[in-house]
């Protein structure tokens, strides 16, 4: 066998290597098919979490330079060092983090990706053996895009940056992309004096760095989901373009998985918020149009009591999760609330907004922790028609996703964006801690209507008096 391998010119080691790369490929297709589950996710991180690990084995110990040597037992140490100490401090981070925190880590992850491809890209760059400039570029580039923009979208998430509308803002963005695109065009045609190139490579890191934070900065609450998968997609292409540097199929495939993931779920997540892609990134989310005039009105209160006979006696009731409900912890309460009720024969659905809490997928995740069946989880757009048959339906901890102003309120910043139609149903229980605004920052008038009462109070506190009440009728 090794002198059939060496007749072709190939080593043993090779072959280990390639194989490793196909079989690591084939867990990462697993690991991403099982996250498509809630209930398979997590294992299905632990398949592609296998394949990266068996990639680095195989390419530490198989892996040969340029000189056909194997990697030296010196940058062998440096590298599980490195991995030790990152591993240690990733492992602490994702411990220690609130679940409510989970979005901002996310983006945080996201953003070292794109650093890390980014400075690939950098260092490669000045390698004479490297004779792929453009993609060497574009690596550069959308790497170091995704690592500000995930920034700045870290701190939107966190609450440290708000966003900034000016309308300037997009002949700026345009501006500055033809800027990048001069500056890699030249640098490609390589007709400038190596020192020159180089310098230019430090001016474009740093205009696509700024490109990343003022392209994120103006993107509406409403929109954020969208930047965040397309920044996703972008960390993971920047990872293939390094890939393709280093010839490396573990690396392209990893990128092109999560490039391709990402722009899937961008996507996804525009058709799910009636947009185009070229809206959300130079379009700023409604705020157009004449505005119509709502009453505030007045608020009406219910207690516990009232709910538990109102929500006892119904046939159908609807529960909106939001925000509140991940920032409360309250999902696994509000399931025993779930159980309760169809003990006494109501029908109970959960409605779930594509965009509902802080990252895609959030409300899924949560309620798939309670263990909420399932099939009980009922998308926005199959729940809607049913609305009008619904007597109640109780929105834990929600605001934007059911706010009306963005069907009926040209003016509004969410003008556009789909949501569940609460305020159709019979009755609707909202179950927040005061008047507090949502992510989008605006008023809600459904918490004014005719059918609406409100039971302010902590998520998780709330839905436990409600439960003993409904335990006492
Ligand atoms: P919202 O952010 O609109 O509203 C959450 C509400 O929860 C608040 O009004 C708050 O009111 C209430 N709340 C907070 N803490 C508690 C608590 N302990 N108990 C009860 N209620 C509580 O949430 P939605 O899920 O409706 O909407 C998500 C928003 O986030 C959308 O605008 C979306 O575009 C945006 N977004 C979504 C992302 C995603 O990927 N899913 C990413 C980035 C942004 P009060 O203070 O009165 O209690």
């Amino acid at each position: 066998m090794d002198t059939v391998l060496s007749n072709l010119g190939v080593g043993s080691g090779d072959v280990i290597l390639e194989f490793s790369y196909l079989l690591a490929a084939i867990f990462f297709v697993i690991g991403l098919k099982r996250l498509s589950h809630p209930e398979s996710a997590r294992n299905g991180n632990l398949w592609a979490a296998g394949g990266m690990l068996l990639a680095i084995i195989t390419t530490m110990i198989f892996h040969k330079t340029g000189a056909g040597e194997g990697i030296a037992i010196t940058n062998i140490v440096i590298i599980l060092v490195v991995i030790a100490i990152g591993s240690v401090i990733g492992a602490v981070i994702a411990r220690r983090i609130k679940m409510t925190d989970m979005p901002q880590l996310v983006s945080v992850f996201n953003a070292t990706g794109g650093a890390a491809s980014a400075l690939v890209a950098l260092i490669e760059f000045s390698n004479p053996e490297n004779e792929s400039t453009l993609v060497t570029l574009l690596g550069l580039v959308i790497g170091i895009i995704a690592f500000s923009g995930s920034m700045i979208a870290y701190g939107k998430l966190d609450g440290k940056v708000g966003d900034i509308f000016a309308g300037f803002m997009k002949y700026l963005n345009l501006f500055i992309l033809l800027i990048i695109v001069v500056l890699i065009v030249y640098i490609t045609a390589g007709t400038a004096p190596f020192e020159t190139q180089q310098l230019l490579v430090y001016l474009l890191l740093t205009i696509a760095l700024i490109y990343g934070i003022t392209f994120v900065l103006p993107i509406g609450g409403a929109d954020m989901p969208v930047v965040i998968s397309l920044l996703n997609s972008f960390t993971g292409i920047a990872a293939a373009m390094a890939g393709f540097i280093y010839q490396n199929q573990a690396m392209i495939l990893g990128g092109i998985f999560v490039g391709s993931a990402g722009t899937i779920l961008t996507i996804l997540m525009c058709k799910a918020m009636n947009r185009s892609l070229l809206n959300v990134i130079i379009g700023s989310f409604g705020g157009g149009g004449e505005g119509i005039e709502h009453e505030a009105g007045v608020i009406k209160e219910v207690s516990a009591s009232d709910a538990a006979v109102l929500l006892s006696y119904s046939q159908k009731v609807v529960i909106v999760p939001g925000y509140g409900l991940a920032v409360a912890q309250a999902q696994h309460v509000c399931n025993d609330l779930a159980k309760l009720l169809e003990e006494k024969d109501v029908e109970v659905k959960f409605a779930i907004h594509p965009v509902a809490g802080r990252m895609p997928g959030h409300m899924n995740v949560l309620l798939a922790e309670a263990e909420v069946p399932y099939e009980k989880l009922v998308e926005m757009d199959d729940i809607n028609p049913d609305m009008p048959n619904t007597d109640v339906v109780v929105i834990i901890g929600a605001n934007d996703v059911v706010n009306p102003a963005a069907l009926d309120d040209p003016s509004s910043p969410i003008y556009g964006m789909p949501i569940i139609k609460a305020h159709e149903a019979k009755n609707v229980i909202v179950m927040k801690r005061g008047m507090g605004k949502g992510y989008a920052a605006i008023e809600n008038y459904l918490f004014f209507a005719d059918n609406t009462r409100m039971f302010f109070g902590s998520a998780k506190d709330s839905i436990q008096k409600l439960v003993s009440e409904i335990k006492n009728l």
